[in-house]
C-alpha cells in the first residue's frame, strides 16, 4: 500500500501498538508512544516560537532526543538540519550561514566558542518542553514539495552544499524501500550512520514506519572492536544499513556469520562502491539473507536503484553491479549531452520525484546540477556508468574530483580550499590512493610557507591541527608530499591528474 504521509503513518503505531519501541540503545528505550508525546510536545513548543516554515538545526549524535527533535520539526511544518556534535566550527558557522536556521536545537550542548545570534535550545530546556504536558495546538506539517530536512555535503568551494528533500522526495523514496526490500513491520533496524549522512534515512524512516525499532550503533562502540563484536549478536538487527566500509570491518570477525547472528535478514548497503570481495564473503556467512547494493545521492533522497545479490550475479560482474531503477525514476546516459545506447558509458541522469529541488540559497550551484525535463526533476550525478539492455547499472567512477572515504562523500577541492588556509600551506591538492576502485587514503602535494619545524612530520602534525579546525576529521589527509611546486599542466593549471597517477602508480 502507498504511504501518503510520513508523519500521520509513524504517529499511528503510537495509537496501534503504544509500547512497541521506537529506539533501543544499550542505556536507552523510548517507545511510541513517548515518541509521539517528545515530537507532539516540540511541535507546540515551535508553533509559538518561531516563525512557520522557518528550518531548525538539530545538534547531536545518534540520541532518541534527535529523532523526536526531527519530528517535531515535521509536525510543526519546519525543514530540520541535521549536525553532528563533532563537525569542526568553522563548518558549523558555514552551515549557519547558508542555512540562516530560526533556532538551534541542541541535543548534545552547544559549543560555547561558537557565537551565533540564532537562539540555543539547550538540552535541559528541550527535555523540559519533552516532558511537560503542553495543551494541544493545531499543526500544519511538511507537506508535498516543503522541504523535510536539508543534509549538507561537501562543496568544491569549501562551502557546504544543503540538499533540500521534500515530504514529495521522502515518500517516492519510502514507497520504494518498504516495497522492494522485504521490509516487514516491526522489524528492528541497524543505525549507524551519523544523521547528518542521508544514508541514515534508510535506517530512520522505513524503522519508524512499519514499527520497527532503530538501533543505534555508536562511534563508541564502532571504534573499539572488542566491543563492536561483543555488542553485536545481542542487538537482535534483522535490517542491516550501512556503508560496504563498515560492512569490511565487521567481516573481520570471522563469527560474524549467520550462526552467530542469526537475527539478520536483509542487508542495504549504499553511498560507495560495493567491493566484489566483500558482496562474495557476506553472501557466504549470510546464504540466506537478502542482500542488496542500492545506489543513489543525496540529491535523489537516498538510493534509487537496487539489485539483489545472488553468486550467480556475482559470478557475471567483477563490479558489484549497482541496480535496477525504481519504478517512478528514469535513469538517462549521457555523454557529451547525447543519450547513448546500451552498454555505452556516460554520465548517469537522474530524473523523477525524489530529485530535490536543489541547494539551499545556492542558485549558482543549483543550476550546475538541476534541471527540469519534461516537467520532472533532473539531477547530473557526476557519476560516470553504463546500462545494459535490460536496464541494469553498471558503476563506472567518478567524472569529477568526489570521492568516498568509508562512505563519507568529499570533495577533493573542498579539503585543498580549507589546506590552503592553513598558516604552513603556500598550496595544496589532494588526491586519493585507490585500491580496487576503494579510496585507501588521501594523499596531499603540499607546498609549504616558511616554518619553525625542523622535520617534515612536525609540519604535517601542525598542518593536521590546523586543518582540523575546519573540515571533518575523514578529510584530514593521511599522507603528506611536500614540494618546491605542484605540477602543472600545459595551460598552467595544477595538474591533479598527473599527481593522481603518480601517487597510484606506486
Ligand atoms: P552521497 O550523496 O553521500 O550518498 O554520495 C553519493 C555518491 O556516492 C554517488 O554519486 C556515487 O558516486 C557514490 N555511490 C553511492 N552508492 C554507490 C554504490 N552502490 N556504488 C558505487 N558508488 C556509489
Amino acid at each position: 500500500m502507498q504511504m501518503n504521509d510520513v508523519m500521520t503513518t509513524i504517529d499511528a503505531w503510537a495509537q496501534k501498538a503504544p509500547d512497541q519501541l521506537a529506539y533501543q540503545s544499550e542505556t536507552a528505550a523510548f517507545t511510541y508512544a513517548e515518541l509521539k508525546q517528545y515530537s507532539d510536545h516540540l511541535a507546540y513548543h515551535l508553533t509559538d516560537r518561531i516563525a512557520p516554515k522557518a528550518p531548525v538545526v538539530v545538534f547531536g549524535e545518534l540520541e532518541f532526543e534527535m529523532l523526536a527533535s526531527f519530528l517535531g520539526a515535521s509536525k510543526a511544518g519546519h525543514a530540520y538540519i541535521p549536525i553532528e556534535s563533532t563537525t569542526p566550527q568553522e563548518r558549523i558557522e558555514l552551515i549557519l550561514n547558508v542555512a540562516q536556521p530560526a533556532l538551534i536545537i541542541s541535543v548534545l550542548p552547544w559549543p560555547e566558542k561558537i557565537v551565533t545570534e540564532i537562539p540555543v535550545l539547550t538540552p535541559t530546556e528541550l527535555a523540559q518542553i519533552f516532558k511537560t504536558t503542553a495543551a494541544a495546538k493545531p499543526l500544519t506539517p511538511v507537506k508535498e514539495d516543503e522541504n523535510y530536512y536539508i543534509i549538507f555535503t561537501s562543496g568544491t568551494t569549501g562551502v557546504p552544499k544543503g540538499v533540500q528533500i521534500s515530504h514529495k522526495n521522502l515518500l517516492s523514496f519510502l514507497n520504494w524501500d518498504l516495497a522492494d526490500f522485504g521490509i516487514t513491520e516491526k522489524m528492528r533496524f541497524l543505525s549507524q550512520a551519523p544523521y547528518s549522512f542521508d544514508l541514515s534515512v534508510m535506517s530512520i524512516y522505513p524503522a519508524l514506519t512499519t514499527g520497527g525499532t532503530l538501533v543505534p550503533m555508536e562511534k563508541a562502540v564502532i571504534n573499539d572492536f572488542k566491543k563492536l563484536f561483543a555488542f553485536l549478536p545481542k542487538l537482535d538487527i534483522e535490517v542491516w544499513v550501512s556503508t560496504p566500509s563498515f560492512m569490511d570491518i565487521c567481516l573481520m570477525e570471522p563469527t560474524f556469520d549467520a550462526k552467530h547472528v542469526p537475527s539478520l535478514k536483509i542487508f542495504q548497503f549504499c553511498g560507495e562502491e560495493l567491493p566484489h570481495k566483500t558482496a562474495t564473503e557476506l553472501l557466504k556467512r549470510f546464504p540466506h539473507a537478502g542482500i542488496f547494493n542500492t545506489y543513489g545521492p543525496t540529491e535523489a533522497t537516498v538510493a534509487i536503484s537496487q539489485i539483489k545479490l545472488t553468486p550467480e550475479v556475482l559470478a557475471q560482474y567483477d563490479r558489484v553491479p549497482i541496480g535496477y531503477v525504481k519504478a517512478d525514476t528514469e535513469v538517462q546516459i549521457l555523454s557529451e549531452g547525447q543519450l547513448v545506447t546500451a552498454d555505452q558509458i556516460g554520465e548517469l541522469i537522474i530524473k523523477g520525484p525524489s530529485v530535490s529541488k536543489g541547494y539551499m540559497h545556492n542558485p549558482e550551484k543549483t543550476a550546475k546540477a538541476f534541471f527540469e525535463s519534461a516537467g520532472q526533476p533532473a539531477y547530473k550525478t557526476g557519476d560516470a556508468g553504463k546500462m545494459t539492455a535490460d536496464g541494469l547499472l553498471l558503476y563506472d567512477g567518478r567524472i569529477d574530483f568526489q570521492v568516498k572515504l568509508h562512505g563519507f562523500r568529499i570533495e577533493l577541492e573542498d579539503i585543498d580550499h580549507h589546506l590552503e588556509k592553513v598558516s604552513y600551506v603556500k598550496q595544496a591538492a589532494v588526491v586519493p590512493k585507490y585500491q580496487n576502485h576503494k579510496v585507501q587514503q588521501l594523499v596531499a602535494y603540499v607546498v609549504a610557507n616558511e616554518n619553525p619545524f625542523e622535520k617534515t612530520f612536525q609540519l604535517t602534525k601542525a598542518i593536521k591541527e590546523e586543518l582540523a579546525q575546519s573540515v571533518m576529521d575523514y578529510m584530514i589527509p593521511q599522507r603528506f608530499v611536500y614540494l618546491d611546486q605542484l605540477p602543472r599542466t600545459a595551460n598552467g593549471k595544477i595538474d591533479r591528474k598527473g599527481i593522481l597517477n603518480e601517487v597510484n602508480s606506486k
